[in-house]
């Protein structure tokens, strides 16, 4: 589904970011990426997003070389991916409805869909009694639900979580953890960004480990071990 082709990445003069990454995430995959912070990461993600070009070699979607894209076909192609971050993005002066409404607006969605739609993603992560709430009202895993019901409603292909329980306490980690889980089950590709060995333990899935712009450990069983 990904497929990152000898892919190097050097900002400026410095270092590799990524230095000749071959990887590759199939559909349906539920892919944790971990590493120090500056291992590479969030220049991993980009590089799928389109957001950055890699310096040597390609990525690919399917069959499609994303850097290769037009910019219209590139923002068609970021539609078939939901993002979840650590500080969750929400918009402060719309409440959680309109947080999600707004996602399916922008996707040309009708109103008669977003009003079916908004409460059934609710429901799957277990928020249907907050749905009138602005986010100063609501815990950080409750916000955290909230994104990932935004970045799941439009029904991507991938869901891309950048440490998404890194401001959140053991307990809304599990609880987010589950929630990811339970879209992969439903089908969905997850990747998965962390610095929780609690949470890759717990998974039990594929662990990418990276040191320094390299793929140190590739592990199908979900080791974490820096
Ligand atoms: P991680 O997400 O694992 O912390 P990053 O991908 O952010 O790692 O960074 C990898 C390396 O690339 C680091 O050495 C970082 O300083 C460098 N880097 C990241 N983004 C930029 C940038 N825009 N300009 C220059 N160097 C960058």
């Amino acid at each position: 589904m990904i497929y990152f082709d000898n892919v190097s990445k050097i900002y400026g003069d410095h270092t590799a970011a990524l230095d000749n990454i071959t990887f590759r995430v199939d559909p349906k995959e539920f892919v944790s990426i971990v590493g120090q912070s500056g291992a590479g990461k969030t220049t991993l993600i980009k590089m799928i997003l389109g957001e950055e070009k890699p310096t040597y070699g390609a990525v690919y979607f399917e069959e499609t070389d994303i850097h290769a894209l037009k910019k219209t076909d590139l923002n068609n192609y970021r539609r078939r991916i939901g993002t979840v971050f650590q500080d969750f993005r929400l918009l402060a002066h719309k409440n959680v409805y309109e947080n999600i409404a707004f996602a399916m607006e922008a996707a040309g969605r009708s109103e008669e869909e977003i009003a079916v739609d908004v409460p059934h993603v609710l429901e799957l992560v277990d928020l249907g009694n907050k749905i009138w709430n602005f986010p100063h009202q609501l815990s950080g895993g409750e916000k955290q639900r909230v994104a990932i019901a935004r970045a799941i409603v439009n029904q991507p292909d991938i869901i891309i979580a950048d440490e998404p329980t890194g401001n959140l306490d053991p307990v809304n980690t599990y609880e987010i953890i589950q929630i990811l889980k339970k879209i992969n089950d439903l089908g969905t590709t997850v990747i998965l960004t962390t610095h929780n060995k609690g949470v890759i333990d717990s998974l039990g899935r594929r662990v990418v480990t990276m040191e320094n712009g390299k793929i140190v450990r590739d592990d199908t069983s979900g080791k974490y071990m820096l």
